[in-house]
């Protein structure tokens, strides 16, 4: 090896491992009645921006749904601060820690809801049991008969999933009361329920309608696979799991890295995701490092070929892209507003 990118090497290591640790990753929810959506929002956006909190929220009449990044200290602070409002004292946080801060900007608004599955009348206080992580372990080990559903979209289950889940094809949250119409039949009502999701949010609507159409054990892996990782090490978990920030992936079982899915491009083992370089297509796929040398980071030839198609930098073909504009000089920017 070189030794100049030796040197850097060994630096770049050194420099990580001391700045490993600097920012925390938080991903919380809490179904609490907001009375006042819009205002409880505008407070909220102004504490977060005042304090320079980077991430998504979502806020409704039913409660709130949040990821954020920051340092260790602006995270506890954002902790105190919403356990200190009233009815939310009980919030629970899933937590990470991380090299910097895998957000670009804050996004904090007001939706119909915080995670939305477009079915009137489910209640989240009629929800399934709770299975504490040793609990959900105990269960898959102690072989008990059940059927476990991955309540996750297809491009998450893709790249991590438990053994032995059901892995719906559905690409958005609001596809599966459609596709349990389908699958209703093949699953019997007396049958134990095993359900999952990243942190458990999505597990809180979709068990409620499961119970509503009769399944009567319906059970749900509480805090999520992120919880479990950190509790049971992932055990019985293959693969990655996709997280909705900049790292798009986080590792689950530390005992097997081993990616499950495939680069697009080569076909080999792989499982970082990357949007095509071609803006007008952005598709989300699959990509090793190989794969993206050989297309520029592209999901296929024609959109290496396009106009559109965003310079390529190996260094960073894995980091997410900034905007469009960023990358072309000012007629081409006008040009295109103009469109
Ligand atoms: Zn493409």
């Amino acid at each position: 090896m070189n030794s100049q990118i030796g040197k850097r090497i060994v630096f770049k290591k050194r420099l990580k491992r001391s700045i490993e640790f600097m920012y925390e990753v938080i991903l919380y929810y809490n179904f609490h009645p907001i009375e006042e959506p819009e205002i409880f929002c505008k407070t909220h956006k102004k504490w977060l921006k005042e304090e320079n909190l980077k991430g998504r929220v979502y806020i409704s009449s039913e409660g709130i749904n949040g990821t954020l990044g920051g340092t260790r200290e602006k995270i506890q602070k954002y902790r105190e601060f919403l356990w200190g409002i009233d009815g939310f004292a009980d919030t629970e946080f899933k937590t990470d820690e991380y090299e910097t801060v895998p957000f670009a900007k804050l996004i904090c608004k007001v939706r119909q809801e915080i995670v939305a599955i477009h079915y009137d009348g489910l209640n989240t206080k009629d929800g399934g049991h709770y299975l504490a992580p040793k609990q959900w372990r105990n269960v898959i080990e102690n072989g008990e008969d059940y059927v476990m559903i991955d309540v996750r979209n297809n491009y998450e289950s893709k790249v991590g999933h438990f053994e032995g889940a059901i892995k719906p094809d559905v690409e958005n949250f609001f596809d599966f009361p459609g596709w349990l119409d389908e699958a209703e039949k093949e699953i019997p009502k007396d049958k134990k329920v095993l359900m999952y999701c990243t942190g458990g949010i999505r597990c809180e609507k979709f068990s409620v309608l499961m119970k509503q159409k009769g399944w009567e054990d319906v059970n749900q892996l509480h805090g999520g696979i992120l919880k479990y990782a950190k509790e049971e090490g992932g055990k019985h978990f293959k693969g990655k799991c996709f997280v909705f920030d900049d790292r798009l992936v986080v590792p689950v079982n530390k005992e097997t890295l081993e990616p499950i899915a495939q680069c697009e491009i080569t076909g080999k083992p792989a499982d970082s995701y990357i949007n095509c370089a071609n803006m007008e297509c952005n598709k989300l796929f699959i990509c090793s490092e190989e794969g993206a040398q050989i297309l520029e980071g592209c999901c296929s030839e024609e959109c290496r070929q396009s106009d559109f198609k965003r310079p390529f930098d190996a260094e960073n073909a894995f980091r997410p892209f900034r905007k469009w504009y960023n990358y072309f000089d000012d007629s081409f920017k006008q040009r295109e507003l103009q469109k």
